[in-house]
């Protein structure tokens, strides 16, 4: 179909605006790109995401097959929950090959998700981890409410994902007594994430070497079901105790 200069002429000023998606891998530089870069390339995705611009990603995903039976570079490790409204290739607009996804309840990081975390650091050099957390979390949810039950339903209700969330919900009660459920959740939801970020760092000598010496990148993030907007944690290289301003 051939492009009217009208069109084309909107088109690039779209991509001025939010960048092009490049075709081929090894135009993405995963890999070698840096940190900050693949960081920038992410919010860029996910503002095309939220435009609605993400429709030229699927039929580079054809080529891309190819291209990836030999090799994978992807440019991010992504540590995001399991729930069917976050697939982080379509929030930040990437195609097949670039991001390294470990996708579990509540984005909760056990040895399991650190291991998965290191081999792609290690076996195909990306420097950037991204921890997403996400409004209206299931696994969040279900935790309030178990421990708003009586005591004994509390081991009965995922008990692997409840243990490890608890800590930051009983953190977000004691921090907001008169909270409603909504508030507390939000609060709770980027002490989680803080902490799978801090596992992360605590549970891996090697990923702590790459941050200390090859520019590894540990960043939290939120992505809002409501709106698509994913927010990057400020202080996303300060770990898990600093104020959570963001910047996108
Ligand atoms: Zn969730």
């Amino acid at each position: 179909m051939v492009e009217s200069p009208v069109y084309g002429q909107i088109r690039t000023g779209v991509c001025k605006l939010f960048g092009v998606y490049p075709s081929s891998i090894e135009q993405r530089k995963g890999g070698t790109m840096s940190a900050q870069q693949a960081l920038d390339e992410l919010k860029v995705g996910n503002k095309r995401f939220v435009a609605h611009l993400h429709h030229e990603v699927p039929t580079d995903n054809h080529n891309r097959q190819h291209e990836l039976i030999i090799n994978q570079k992807p440019i991010a490790i992504i540590v995001g929950c399991s729930d069917a409204r976050v697939p982080p290739e379509l929030v930040f607009d990437q195609g097949m090959g670039d991001l390294f996804v470990i996708r579990v309840a509540g984005n909760i990081v056990m040895p399991s998700q650190i291991e998965s975390v290191e081999f792609a650091a290690l076996q195909f050099g990306p420097r950037l981890i991204v921890v997403l957390g996400h409004s209206q979390c299931g696994a969040l949810q279900a935790t309030i409410g178990a421990l708003k039950g009586p005591p004994e339903r509390v081991a009965d209700m995922y008990p692997t994902v409840v243990e490890y969330v608890r800590p930051s919900v009983d953190a977000a009660i004691e921090a907001c007594p008169n909270g409603t459920d909504d508030e507390i959740l939000h609060t709770a939801t980027h002490a989680n994430v803080r902490r799978s970020m801090a596992e992360l760092r605590k549970g891996s000598v090697s990923l702590r070497r790459l941050e200390a010496e090859e520019g590894l990148m540990v960043v939290g993030a939120h992505y809002a079901i409501e709106t698509g907007v994913v927010e990057f944690f400020e202080d996303a290289k300060v770990g898990p105790v600093s104020k959570e301003k963001t910047t996108l």
